[in-house]
């Protein structure tokens, strides 16, 4: 019998990707399949279609979640997942998320067409909304599944229409053939997510397969800085009270109280919202967006902590008001599934190089309810969200092989 991993195809991965890109196609060569559209329906049923081919059992679940089973000897088992999200931001690529379902595809196919028998089932998995940008926050499928975040608050959230996620997924239903239903939160045994880095370095230093040792954390605030509005011409300038000039300086003293040297803390302030907005009134309010990222718990804690004194000293003679958002933390994923990814690429001759994952993924979720691994591949030069992402049929297949190799020994 050959291994699982001789039977990846890089001819049909590449097709299915192809195919997959044209749901959604933008002109200048990206995808734009946002959570629930029309295009994401396209995407679903082509999917459910190629699993059909193979004898896969679909399934979903009440949060949007779509499966695909490959039977074990063992149906009682819990099974081994493997997926990503087959949404886009509106001007996406045709790599981020899609790429993780359809190696896993490729990897259960391989699977199958190498004899190898396995106790556990295998699942391929497209979570739910993963970007956020119809329906915010993102990762709702999974953060739905693992139980981190309430179904019913999900269900009620709306997009910039008004639609919710309840009526979409109503839509998203009916246009699909029917499914059988599985509960949220089914045990899982292990589960492997491959994806694109979205990062410059597996490029940067040679590497064709990435093992992700974890993932940075993340918090994120609203701030509001509260002035008078006042007349641009009359008003005396000792007795304003401008919110765009104390937001600035507020944003440019958070600037210099996280900076570090090395550029480990990621701070970004991308939303800036003025009002009345208008050309001759001193701004009354404005406010702004935080996004604080950095890898060490503590350290994030403590910068985290930091925003409030800061906003409410430089913000004068505004009132500041510091609003947090989301605090997710840093996590690490298990030493043995990060020796499994490892171990599977060596046993292919294939060098891996250690790195954290920048980005949030679906993976952050599922690693709080079973063993969780993730597989990155250079994309090039890192770009990513964006409609130019790019990334190589080689390196795509290498981290496909070394998906494949991982989830046979998971399912074994
Ligand atoms: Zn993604």
């Amino acid at each position: 019998m050959q291994p699982a991993a001789d039977h990846v195809s890089k001819e049909r991965l590449w097709q299915r990707l192809m195919a997959m890109a044209r749901h959604g196609a933008t002109s200048a060569g990206g995808v734009n399949r946002q959570a629930l559209s029309a295009e994401d329906i396209a995407a679903r049923r082509e999917l459910i279609d190629w699993g059909a081919q193979l004898g896969l059992i679909a399934h979903a679940d009440d949060a949007g979640n779509l499966f695909l089973r490959l039977q074990g000897r063992d149906p009682d088992a819990a099974p081994v997942l493997s997926g990503s999200h087959l949404d886009s931001q509106p001007n996406g690529g045709r790599f981020d998320g899609v790429y993780g379902v359809l190696a896993a595809l490729e990897a259960v196919q391989a699977i199958q067409e190498s004899g190898q028998p396995h106790a556990r089932s295998i699942e391929i998995v497209a979570w739910m909304n993963e970007e956020g940008s119809r329906f915010a926050p993102g990762m709702m499928g999974s953060s739905a599944y693992a139980g981190a975040a309430s179904l019913a608050q999900l269900l009620a959230v709306r997009d910039a229409k008004g639609i919710s996620v309840a009526t979409a997924l109503r839509e998203v239903d009916a246009s699909l053939p029917t499914l059988p239903r599985r509960a949220l939160g089914r045990p899982v045994a292990a589960y492997v997510e491959a994806h694109i880095e979205q990062g410059p370095l597996l490029e940067r230093h040679g590497f064709s397969v990435g093992v992700v040792s974890g993932m940075q954390g993340k918090r994120t605030f609203r701030v509001t800085i509260a002035g008078e509005p006042a007349h641009a011409g009359t008003s005396l300038r000792a007795e304003r009270k401008d919110a765009l000039l104390a937001a600035t300086a507020t944003i440019q003293a958070l600037a210099a109280a996280l900076h570090d040297r090395e550029d480990v803390v990621k701070f970004t302030v991308g939303r800036l919202e003025v009002k009345p907005n208008a050309p001759s009134v001193v701004a009354g309010e404005v406010v702004f967006s935080i996004d604080l990222r950095h890898p060490d718990a503590g350290t994030l804690t403590e910068l985290g902590d930091k925003i409030a004194g800061i906003c409410a000293r430089a913000a004068q003679p505004c009132a500041a008001q510091v609003e947090e958002l989301v605090s997710a933390v840093p996590l690490q994923f298990p030493a043995s599934m990060r020796d499994l990814v490892r171990a599977s690429a060596a046993d292919l001759g294939l060098p891996t190089m250690d790195l954290l994952s920048a980005a949030g993924h679906d993976a952050r979720y599922l690693n709080d309810i079973c063993p969780t691994a993730m597989i990155f591949v250079p994309c090039k030069d890192g770009v990513s969200h964006n409609e130019a992402e790019s990334a190589t049929p080689e390196d795509l297949y290498d981290g496909t092989r070394v998906l494949a190799q991982a989830l046979l020994a998971l399912a074994q």
